[in-house]
């Protein structure tokens, strides 16, 4: 996928973060355009509002559809924004193109779904329009690509993806769990491809959307698609994870964007350290192992069964919490502690079975 495009809009400062905000829906001609008018004088340049709502639930509110086209359009003359808008049939891009609709996007469910992915697909064939295809709701990384895959093979040049978080049993604290590592692999497999972060999405609560998108930008995002809405508390879907346009240019303006084009001496410096205790860190895991061969050979003279779980629970307790105390994560302590376990185990077996 090397003949992508940059997203780029006239008049739009092409600089990172490229930032979309707006609505989670359009509710009322009179909400949308309060909420535009506040965020066109905030400086935003691109306006999000869902006119078609995927619920989980039937009952919701499913959106205005195609009467909020006419909205957006007012949008547009009286801000001069960008409009967008999420399109999951053919009908919707159908209506969203003749509406005049800025950008599109592909939201999570929908993206999920090959043959959806494909009717859309269809629908845009022959179309010069920005398309941004959120991640499937599962963590598979091989659907997202091919649902972008499909909207490229449409002739969509100016395309793009946005991480919005992975359904998981644990909800202690996002609504979407981030799952970093996967928006990473896909950088690493399509270079080109602008990726953007829903903090809004991946959050589902207010507090959570600065320090995501610190976070979107310290692992080089390219953009922030955002919900803000002129009276959150108030809105008919999402509101826990709105904020107002104030709140949001106050988090935009305190967002650090670290480039790397600064020098690289000191950075140079610190990477010698880390070889450096890398080394001491293989020596030492050398040692362990060989401790252990020695442990192995102990228990095979005595008899003795290799696991030998009661220990191994006390150790894994005692030097997490030991971790902790040093200032560093309990479950990446277990973590480490865990493989080298698992590789003494296999040492241990190796000398039983000699
Ligand atoms: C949205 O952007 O409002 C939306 C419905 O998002 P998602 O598809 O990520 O759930
Ligand atoms: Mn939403």
């Amino acid at each position: 996928m090397n003949d992508l495009q940059p997203i780029a809009l006239p008049g739009v400062d092409p600089r990172r973060p490229l930032v979309i905000a707006g609505p989670c829906s359009a509710e009322t001609e009179e909400q949308l355009l309060n909420t535009a008018r506040i965020l066109a004088a905030e400086g935003i340049r691109i306006y999000r509002a869902g006119l078609w709502k995927p619920r989980t639930k039937p009952g919701g509110f499913e959106g205005v559809g195609e009467k909020g086209i006419a909205w957006m359009q007012r949008v547009k003359r009286e801000t001069g924004m960008y409009t967008a808008t999420e399109v999951a049939t053919h009908q919707h891009v159908e209506t969203a193109l003749k509406g005049g609709i800025d950008l599109l996007w592909i939201g999570a469910r929908t993206a999920a779904n090959p043959f959806a992915m494909q009717e859309i697909a269809d629908a845009l064939r022959g179309v010069d329009i920005p398309v941004l295809v959120k991640n499937p709701v599962s963590p598979d990384l091989e659907l997202w690509i091919g649902a972008i895959e499909r909207i490229h093979n449409a002739g969509i040049r100016r395309l793009g993806a946005i991480h919005r978080g992975f359904t998981s049993i644990d909800k202690s604290l996002y609504r979407n769990h981030p799952m970093w590592a996967i928006p990473i692999e896909l950088h690493r497999r399509l270079p080109s491809l602008p990726i953007f972060c829903d903090p809004s999405h991946i959050g589902g609560k207010r507090e959570l959307i600065a320090p995501l998108s610190q976070q979107a930008m310290d692992l080089g995002f390219d953009g922030l698609i955002i919900e803000a809405h002129c009276t959150p508390d108030s809105a008919w879907s999402d509101k826990a994870q709105q904020v107002t346009p104030d709140a949001l240019a106050y988090i935009l303006r305190n967002l650090v964007i670290r480039e790397q084009t600064t020098t690289t001496e000191n950075l140079n410096e610190l990477r010698a350290q880390i070889d450096k205790l890398d080394d001491q860190l293989l020596e030492l895991l050398v040692r362990r192992m060989r401790v252990s061969r020695d442990i192995g050979q102990y228990k095979k003279e005595h008899d003795m069964p290799i696991l030998q779980t009661q220990r191994y629970e006390e150790l894994l307790a005692r030097r997490a919490a030991q971790a902790v105390e040093l200032g560093m994560d309990r479950e990446f302590m277990r973590t480490v502690l865990q493989a080298i376990h698992e590789e003494s185990v296999r040492q241990q077996m190796e000398v039983l079975g000699k």
